[in-house]
């Protein structure tokens, strides 16, 4: 079977006779006499396409033949047209040689070898022996992207076992009895490889480390190739084109202009607290003269609308702080209302929990406390005859 693909990778539509068709499971393996179908390898996916407007679902090479899977029926000896699904070759292809550059600089700049590939459908992983930091990633990013400049050559060699004896190749040989098939990217790096990589490294354009992290005692490294690359540089440059027009600034002075509005926020939030300090105090002493009566404990039943939670919960802590004070307070939102229950520690024979719990079903409630606080949420309709009824039990108590 002729292998097309390693005699012209970018070869995107041929013609082929069907020389075998297995089924199996309602789908067809096809064996061609020859095909530009790449069954995948050295961590590369395999192709995807069309033969004769079939969709091909796969390609996997067994027993030195190469099948491709299919849907339908097609005879043998039949004539078929076959189209490479290029976008997903191609990227295939970029993520590939992407990864032989990285190593290759790694090798060169650091003399750190790799140890780990993995070719993902989004990003692409690296693996480089040993703990390497920020300015190792960018010394060797930088010098990628000069090999990519310069459209380095990349070759393709089938070289005699007399010859690979020779060749300084960067990592082991794999352990196969087919032929061995070297990847050469001309000084940069040499090294055994079955997959399918474009013939100059320009085709790629940019190489991007997007993050790298500790491994197992080496480094990770993300990396995107190919037009995998621009996308996320012109996405990066639409994310920062928003951020200073939104700062109205260039891009130099972003980073300033958001610790500028960092440093605001927080100054906003210190005088807020103070405010809203002052402001429980205030609603402290007003709630406790309103609430003067003849009776030696304070119950107050309050219903609020637009106040937080947490500034609720604050004002009913600071209230029970006090001897003998009871407060019932709820909060109105959009669709629930909010319960906080609290009584000062003194008042011995009420429990807010139970009191919660006991009157929950008036507003289908849930929650719960503990003696001196319950908190919950329940329905609006009925929250007045819920704070009440609690009103009623604890004016009979105390
Ligand atoms: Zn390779």
């Amino acid at each position: 079977m002729d292998k097309l693909f390693y005699k012209n990778q970018y070869l995107k539509e041929f013609e082929a006779k069907v020389i075998e068709v297995k089924e199996f499971e309602n789908k067809y393996h096809i064996v061609l006499d020859m095909t530009a179908f790449f069954p995948g390898g050295g961590g590369q996916q395999c192709d995807l396409g069309d033969i004769s407007g079939r969709e091909v679902l796969d390609v996997y090479e067994k027993d030195k033949k190469i099948y491709h899977v299919v849907n339908e029926r097609i005879k043998d000896d039949s004539i078929v047209k076959c189209k490479i699904d290029w976008d997903r070759r191609e990227d295939g292809m970029h993520q590939h040689l992407g990864q032989h550059i990285l190593s290759g600089c790694f090798f060169k700049l650091f003399n750190a070898n790799t140890v780990g590939i993995h070719l993902g459908k989004e990003i692409s992983t690296v693996d480089i022996i040993g703990q390497l930091d920020e300015e190792k990633m960018r010394k060797a990013e930088a010098l990628a992207n000069e090999v990519i400049k310069k459209g380095l050559e990349v070759n393709f060699l089938v070289p005699s076992e007399e010859e690979l004896k020779t060749m300084n190749l960067r990592r082991d040989l794999p352990n196969t009895e087919d032929d061995i098939r070297v990847v050469e990217i001309e000084d940069l790096d040499i090294n055994a490889c079955c997959g399918v990589h474009p013939s100059k490294t320009s085709d790629l354009r940019m190489i991007k480390i997007k993050r790298f992290e500790k491994n197992k005692g080496n480094t990770r490294i993300e990396f995107l190739a190919g037009q995998r690359a621009v996308n996320d540089s012109l996405n990066k440059d639409k994310v920062i084109r928003d951020i200073c027009n939104y700062l109205s600034s260039n891009e130099d002075e972003a980073l300033n202009g958001i610790r500028n509005l960092r440093a605001s926020l927080e100054e906003i939030k210190i005088e807020k607290k103070k405010l809203e300090e002052e402001l429980l105090e205030y609603e402290v002493n007003s709630l406790l003269a309103e609430n003067e009566g003849s009776n030696k404990s304070r119950i107050i039943n309050k219903i609020f609308i637009d106040k937080s939670v947490e500034y609720v919960t604050k004002l009913a802590n600071k209230l029970s702080e006090k001897d003998n004070v009871i407060c019932l307070f709820a909060i109105k939102n959009k669709d629930k209302a909010n319960i906080i229950l609290s009584s000062s520690k003194n008042i011995e024979n009420i429990n807010m929990g139970q009191v919660f719990k006991e009157f929950a079903n008036i507003i289908n409630g849930k929650g719960g406390g503990s003696k001196t606080l319950a908190q919950g949420i329940g329905e609006l309709g009925k929250i007045e005859e819920f704070l009440n009824s609690i009103y009623d039990v604890c004016y009979s108590i105390i």
